[in-house]
Formats: structure tokens, C-alpha cells, sequence
């Protein structure tokens, strides 16, 4: 008889830590799931400020990462597109 209150006792004790666990989980999740949104409503998404580069042959300015990239010795030239690397190439080997 003892055994079986304190089976009973056990099964009480389980289901108020599943209650707890429950009630706890459902608030702290909620408040972090509204932390996170209302972070991400207040926080703007980050503007990448993107260096300009000069093209060598055509000279106009285009972004760092629209550029393509030729090194050159030490340094990195930047060009619009590929015709204008492949000047760039045919005067250096003019040169
Ligand atoms: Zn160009």
C-alpha cells in the first residue's frame, strides 16, 4: 500500500514537472520569439558601403564586387568587364 501512494506521489510529482517545464518553455520561448522579431523590425538591414574601383582603359567606376579582378605586380586592377582586361593585356604585352 505504501508502495502504490508512492508510485502515485511519483506520477503526481512527473506530471506537475511536465506542467512546469510546459509553462515555462511556452513563456520564456515566447518572449525570446518576440525579442527576435522586434530586433529584427528596429535593426535595418546593413547597408554595405562598396568601394569604387577605376577602370584603367574605359575609366569608369564600378563595385568592388562587380569588378573583374586582374593582379597586377603588387597591385589589383579593376576592370568593367573583360574586353577591357583584355586591352589591358594587349598593351602590356605591347610593351
Ligand atoms: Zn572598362
Amino acid at each position: 500500500m505504501i508502495a502504490f501512494f508512492g508510485f502515485l506521489r511519483l506520477i503526481v510529482l512527473v506530471f506537475l514537472f511536465c506542467f512546469l517545464f510546459k509553462y515555462l518553455y511556452n513563456t520564456f520561448w515566447k518572449h525570446k520569439k518576440s525579442n527576435f522579431f522586434t530586433n529584427k523590425k528596429s535593426t535595418p538591414p546593413p547597408i554595405k558601403e562598396e568601394q569604387m574601383k577605376k577602370d584603367p582603359i574605359c575609366g569608369t567606376y564600378i563595385p568592388e564586387s562587380l569588378s573583374i579582378k586582374y593582379k597586377h605586380g603588387k597591385k589589383t586592377l579593376f576592370f568593367c568587364s573583360e574586353s577591357c582586361k583584355e586591352k589591358f593585356l594587349k598593351t602590356e604585352k605591347n610593351n
